[in-house]
């Protein structure tokens, strides 16, 4: 397994540091960690990673590093498949070169009207982020040029090849110095993507982050495919039905737990949250109050998590989807500790899938997909635990005082049956 390091032990500039820190990030992923000094310090990389892996980030930080500001002509040059995916890595290298770089990374794809496109080129824009097919035809038409690329990225390059794209991607590359860095990322290695590596990096470091097979068998495993704007709404239902006297709720970053912890605190639950931001002081405060039960569901990301012991945790829900297989083992063996079973359920957005598909096959546990409970579903429940207290109750004869009262309120046409839903319905309304 590889280390996963803290953004500041990567010899990053202030700039990038607080964006990352803006962003939420806590750790740098594995593929973070072992990427970004090698990258910085000019080697090849061929790297094998998936979406979700935060490669991206893995990629982009020492890019935006290699850049310099004062020069207004592209220097970085990363060919992705489709525009989708060039929008969102523009979007990410955005974000991260926030404080770093004064124009933005300049996306490039089919179906945009080129005049805009050679507009931003003249503007001076020094990250290219763009598909194959369009970046070709501007190179073509001579209203882009590739002089002064220091480093060229092949995004998803499995996917680029599928595509038919390898032509464009050689072409491209040829015009491009032939001392820049090349770094090469793609999901799975056939020899296509072995010639272009051999082609065009130089004695690359490769990186392949590991699987361990893990096994939890005392854990139930569980997930929900949900949009993630609904996703809020379906762990409250889950909480609602599950009741769970302890529970621990795990977000990617520091500002999704803090929003969660705002979000259910409105809605009237027992909430606190921990991450890397709070001080020890504030941390143990927090997981006392979680122990002696004041607070039952606990909020927290990777790094808060790893130092905690608490025993007895009924379900651990992942909010989102960790970046990697040994997260998500971490995450869920905080449950079903001491011999005691424990759940697991993980709600899986719509672009989290992937990234979940995979931790399922490198786990090799049994996860199971249940359907998305219905309010119906909600209240059923809260009814029959209800019912039962209520049986409970007339058992033990402890509402025999309270039988007059009901029967001064039967009439002609005010049945028990009448008065026993009416309590019900409102007893329901006000949970
Ligand atoms: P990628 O694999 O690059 O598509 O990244 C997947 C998602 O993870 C993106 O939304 C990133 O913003 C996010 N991400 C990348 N690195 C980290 C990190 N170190 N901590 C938390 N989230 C991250």
């Amino acid at each position: 397994m590889i280390k996963k390091l803290k953004f500041n032990e990567l010899g990053l500039s202030k700039e990038i540091l607080k964006a990352v820190a803006d962003m939420g990030f806590e750790e740098a992923s594995p593929i973070q960690s072992e990427a970004i000094p090698i990258i910085a310090q000019g080697t090849d990389v061929l790297g094998q990673a998936m979406t979700g892996s935060g490669k991206t980030a893995a990629f982009g930080i020492p890019l935006i590093e290699k850049i310099d500001p004062k020069l207004r002509a592209p220097q970085a040059l990363v060919l992705c498949p489709t525009r989708e995916l060039a929008i969102q890595v523009a979007g990410e290298i955005n974000k991260l070169s926030k404080y770093a770089l004064e124009l933005p990374a300049l996306p490039i794809y089919g179906g945009q009207p080129i005049e805009r496109q050679i507009h931003a080129i003249r503007k001076g824009a020094q990250i290219i982020i763009g598909t194959p097919g369009r970046v070709l035809d501007h190179l073509e038409r001579k209203t882009l040029s590739f002089k002064a690329v220091k480093i060229a990225v092949l995004d998803e390059a499995d996917e680029m090849l599928d595509m038919g794209f390898r032509d464009d991607i050689e072409a491209i590359l040829k015009t491009t110095p032939s001392t820049r860095q090349t770094l090469l990322f793609s999901a799975t290695m056939p020899a296509a993507i072995q010639y272009l590596a051999r082609t065009y990096q130089r004695t690359p470091h490769i990186i392949k982050i590991a699987h361990e097979k893990v096994t939890a068998p005392a854990i139930e495993q569980f997930y929900f495919e949900i949009e993630s704007f609904r996703k809020l709404e379906l762990f409250t239902r889950l909480i609602d039905l599950h009741n769970p006297k302890l529970a621990i709720v795990f977000c990617n970053t520091k500002r999704r737990v803090d929003d969660l912890v705002t979000e259910l605190r409105s809605r009237g639950y027992a909430v606190d949250g921990i991450h890397g931001d709070l001080t020890q002081q504030k941390r143990n405060k927090v997981m006392d109050r979680f122990r002696k039960g004041d607070v039952d569901i606990l909020i927290a990301t990777d790094v808060a998590a790893r130092g905690i012991d608490v025993s007895n945790v009924e379900i651990v829900f992942n909010f989102d989807i960790p970046q990697d297989e040994e997260a998500y083992v971490h995450r869920i063996g905080r449950t079903g500790r001491a011999g005691k079973s424990g759940k697991a359920f993980s709600l899986v957005g719509g672009s989290e899938q992937y990234r979940f598909r995979d931790i399922k096959r490198y786990t090799r546990a049994v996860i199971t997909r249940l359907p998305i409970p219905s309010f119906q579903d909600v209240e059923e429940v809260k009814i029959n635990k209800l019912l039962d207290v209520i049986k409970k109750v007339i058992d033990e004869r402890q509402s025999e005082s309270y039988a007059k009262i009901v029967n001064n309120l039967v009439k002609d046409d005010v049945t028990v049956v009448d008065v026993a839903a009416a309590l019900l319905k409102m007893y329901m309304r006000k949970k």
